[in-house]
């Protein structure tokens, strides 16, 4: 597996060229184990995070199946159907797709999400289509208005299954499934495989391959993690300003528990004269695009988010990630610091936690 190239996965012409283009010499190892395996026509369940290159792991085999039919119209309706838990998740995978179909012949894209108007959306799903990429909620919403036609959905890929259940879109992610062909080919990626994935899983794949990337603690090895005991709320205020003040953070995710808190900080730290912006589920998508366009420009330098909002965040210039607040769920521990370390960069990883947090600081050092 370490020799590995792009060429030895049998990818096509145009896709290599993009992959190059994009400065990667070598395929991650969800990628050495997935891409053949798409290719190959099995339906796969990925246990598999952000972070680890599972992106390109679907979207470069997703897009060799177009070029398959060598000239190939697009049709009206999608051949490829991606689902994700989140707007931002979407708005990544569809810039994926972009970058790596480059050099195809035009690959038509539509996103259907919340928060975008119906007439805009409505008109990008009359197009002619190849790849639909949807957030489970607005597509049953588009589904249930007639608007769009699954019929011809060759690939299904359920991009972070595990949150799209936390979420609540079980019920959506199954109706959708059903408009799809039952001849599809299906690739779920998740970050865990418990019991609700697997029974997912088990109704919605065929005789699926199994394939799992290292473990949690071995991916995260260029980010330092560590730990900080606070009296108070004042006591977080100032190790946070002071830790912002570090001339070695170039950017930083500061994590609260709620929207609530999210804003207050924001402002209190605007107040103290960062750069900083709050992201999080009750903004409309153009402020959340803006938000992230400018975390990604470098103008924002500090971005307070909340789990959901920050989920699947890939932004390169992200030094620290701050836990304001500890994580209620464990895995969301893993991943909001798979926010910082992206593709293999360093890392630094600081939590805030109480006194009375130890139960749950336990269960994150288990998890
Ligand atoms: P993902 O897990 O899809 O969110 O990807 C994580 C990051 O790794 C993204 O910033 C990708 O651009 C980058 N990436 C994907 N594949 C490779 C590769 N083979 N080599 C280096 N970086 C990669």
């Amino acid at each position: 597996m370490e020799n590995q190239t792009f060429a030895t996965l049998a990818l096509s012409a145009p896709l290599l060229r993009a992959v190059e283009a994009s400065g990667y010499t070598t395929p991650t190892p969800v990628q050495a184990q997935t891409i053949p395996a798409v290719l190959a026509g099995h339906d796969l369940m990925v246990c598999a995070q952000t972070g680890t290159g599972k992106t390109a792991a679907f979207m470069l085999p997703a897009l060799q199946r177009l070029g398959e039919d060598g000239q190939g119209k697009s049709l009206r309706a999608p051949r490829i159907l991606v689902l994700t838990p989140t707007r931002e998740l979407a708005q990544q995978v569809t810039e994926a797709a972009v970058t790596y179909g480059k050099f195809m012949r035009q690959v038509r894209i539509a996103v259907v999400v919340g928060g975008v108007s119906y007439p805009q959306q409505n008109r990008a799903l009359s197009q002619p289509l190849d790849i639909l990429i949807a957030t489970p909620g607005r597509l049953i919403d588009q589904l249930d208005r007639g608007r769009a036609d699954l019929s011809c959905v060759e690939l299904l890929v359920l991009d972070e299954a595990d949150r799209m259940l936390d979420m609540g879109f079980l019920e959506a992610v199954e109706r959708i499934a059903k408009a799809t062909p039952a001849t599809r080919q299906t690739l779920m990626f998740s970050a865990t495989l418990d019991g609700d994935i697997a029974r997912l899983g088990k109704r919605l794949l065929r005789e699926p391959k199994l394939i799992s990337v290292d473990g949690a603690r071995e991916r995260h090895a260029n980010i330092e993690q560590r730990l900080h005991f606070v009296d108070d709320r004042a006591h977080k205020d100032r190790l946070l300003d002071h830790l912002l003040r570090d001339t070695d953070m170039n950017q930083a995710i500061v994590f609260t528990s709620t929207k609530r808190d999210a804003d207050q900080l924001a402002v209190s730290l605007q107040a103290q004269g960062h750069a900083v912006a709050a992201l999080h589920g009750d903004m409309n998508q153009y402020n959340r695009t803006r938000t992230l366009s400018g975390m990604k420009q470098g103008r924002i330098r500090v971005l307070v988010a909340t789990d959901v909002a920050a989920r699947g965040l890939d932004v390169a210039g992200v030094s620290h990630v701050i836990n304001y607040d500890l994580p209620r769920a464990p895995e969301n521990y893993v991943h909001r610091i798979g926010r910082t370390g992206r593709a293999g960069s360093k890392g630094l990883a600081l939590s805030f936690a109480h006194r009375t947090e130890r139960g749950l600081l336990a269960r994150i050092e288990g998890f």
